[in-house]
């Protein structure tokens, strides 16, 4: 078992401006209603991509559910 890490989205900040979308190399990433992003958590493998290149610090990458 490990500690599966996964980004999550602050939906306060986000700008819905759809950077991360772009850079995120498995497409985990979408624009809800284009009002926030939000992350598929089952596709992300929480390389950090999109939180180093949210203009908002709007991403924070956390250690997510453990998985076998
Ligand atoms: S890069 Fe940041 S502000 Fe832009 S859509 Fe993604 S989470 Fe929101
Ligand atoms: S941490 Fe990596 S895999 Fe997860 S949503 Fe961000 S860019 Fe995509």
């Amino acid at each position: 078992m490990k500690i599966r890490k996964r980004a999550q989205v602050n939906r306060k900040e986000c700008v819905a401006c759809g950077t991360c979308v772009g850079i995120c190399p498995l497409s985990a990433i979408n624009i809800v209603a284009g009002v926030f992003a939000e992350v598929d958590k089952n596709k992300c493998v929480g390389c950090s991509k999109c939180a180093k290149t949210c203009p908002s610090s709007a991403i924070e990458v956390i250690s997510g559910e453990e998985v076998a």
